[in-house]
């Protein structure tokens, strides 16, 4: 007989599982989801020697800032994306990948035919009321406010507050309540708070420093994250779990958190939006990328120029009609309910992901959070730093 050490049969069985691993495990990092936040976080990676696959289950990059060329147009696909910062950080990154133009958004409301310059500036109070200077416009607004005694309370008392009763008929009552689906007696006050009210003739929607559309197209800047890193478009993470975590030894999950956990503890809710395209054979609709139609009549709440997002010379012209619409399972989730109930359902969620020590929830639709861009940025990169810092 002989004396085996029972030391040397658990290396050699170290040895072959660790070989094993090996074999099937060919990637450090799998990336579910090429939204921002997983370009982001799989072009980092592969910056530090790591072994990344990115896997999304639509037949494009770039999740919801995905640009597809038609005419020569880069036509925003799944919403206008208007890149916008006060972070200088997140600027500096981001212009690695892409020049950007100077485009500054400046909407226009249409209602019933009438003109007015968004956000809420000189000339919109010019246009209202024929107001001249400052002090006429702010006057103005004064005397309407009036009506409302004590905290506004809801979303129509905020308006009414901010810049008086003649604006909040006009341009916010109706693409509110189309926008929403709810009355706006019945909607909280914040919504409204976030739009700037200048006495000034500054139409910059915007408050930042910086602010402009990547030249070439969001896809383009996408690709050029993920250049030298396998890409596998097509394919449902979730509809092959199992086999696709056995390819890696991290994952990095951007889907949405509730469908992870195939919606055991209930449905986080999103609103959602719908879009119409189409091509026109004139090389100019509308004179403005966004134009609002703030009436109650009106289907649709605005209508995207994509071109002029680029300044283009185009023969031809691309629009997209806008249309609010109730989210249901299976419509794709654009923007997350962070109301009370969504919130409390979500922080459920959260506890569940904490205990997946193999998986990173991130971006809009992991961490279920209404991030603009510029937050998915910051969110990925703090990330990286966390994991690899
Ligand atoms: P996403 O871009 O949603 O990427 C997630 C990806 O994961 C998707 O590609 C999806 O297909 C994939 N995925 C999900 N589940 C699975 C699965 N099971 N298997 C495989 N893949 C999966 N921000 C601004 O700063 N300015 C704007 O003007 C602006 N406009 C917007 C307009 C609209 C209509 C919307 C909806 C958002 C807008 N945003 C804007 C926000 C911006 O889109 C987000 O901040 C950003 O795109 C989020 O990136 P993300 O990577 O987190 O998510
Ligand atoms: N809003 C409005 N009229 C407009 C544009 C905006 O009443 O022409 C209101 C509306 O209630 C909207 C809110 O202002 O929900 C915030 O506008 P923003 O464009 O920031 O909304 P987003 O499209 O980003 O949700």
């Amino acid at each position: 007989m002989y004396d085996i050490d029972p030391r040397f049969i658990l290396d050699i069985m170290v040895l072959l599982k660790r070989r094993k691993k090996d074999i099937n495990m060919k990637y450090d990092y799998l990336v579910v989801g090429s939204g921002l936040y997983g370009a982001i976080f799989a072009h980092e990676a592969n910056k530090r020697g790591k072994k990344v696959l990115v896997i999304d289950k639509r037949p494009n990059i770039a999740g919801n800032i995905y640009t597809e060329e038609v005419e020569g147009i880069n036509v925003h696909k799944y919403g206008a994306h208007i890149f916008h910062t006060n972070n200088k950080e997140v600027w500096q990154y981001i212009t690695q990948f892409a020049e950007f133009n100077r485009f500054t958004n400046s909407p226009v409301a249409n209602y019933k035919g009438e003109l007015f310059s968004l956000p809420f500036n000189m000339y919109t109070f010019n246009k209202m009321w024929g107001v001249v200077t400052p002090e006429e416009a702010a006057a103005k607004i004064e005397e309407q406010r009036q009506e409302i005694k004590g905290e506004p309370k809801n979303l129509e008392e905020q308006a009414i507050s901010l810049v008086g009763r003649d604006i909040y008929e006009k341009l916010i009552k109706g693409y509110t309540e189309k926008q929403w689906g709810r009355p706006c007696n019945e909607l909280p006050s914040f919504i409204i708070k976030r739009l700037p009210v200048r006495l000034t003739f500054d139409n910059n929607y915007f408050n930042a420093l910086y602010q402009g559309i990547p030249m070439g197209g969001y896809t383009k800047m996408v690709e050029n994250m993920l250049e030298g890193i396998e890409v596998r478009l097509n394919t449902d993470y979730l509809e092959n779990k199992e086999e696709l975590d056995s390819l890696a030894d991290k994952v990095v999950y951007t889907g949405p958190i509730d469908a992870y956990f195939n919606y055991k503890l209930g449905t986080l809710e999103y609103r959602s939006v719908r879009f119409e395209t189409e091509v026109l054979d004139k090389p100019n609709f509308q004179g403005n990328a966004a134009v609002n139609y703030t009436d109650a009549e009106t289907p649709w709440t605005r209508i995207i120029e994509h071109k002029w997002f680029e300044f283009g010379t185009q023969p031809k012209t691309v629009i997209s009609r806008e249309y609010s619409s109730e989210w249901k399972l299976g419509d794709e989730p654009y923007y997350p309910v962070n109301d009370e109930k969504n919130g409390a359902l979500y922080a459920e969620y959260k506890k569940l992901g904490e205990a997946e020590t193999k998986v990173i929830f991130g971006g809009r639709l992991g961490e279920y959070k209404y991030y603009d861009m510029d937050a998915v940025i910051a969110a990925a990169l703090a990330k990286v730093k966390e994991v690899f810092e």
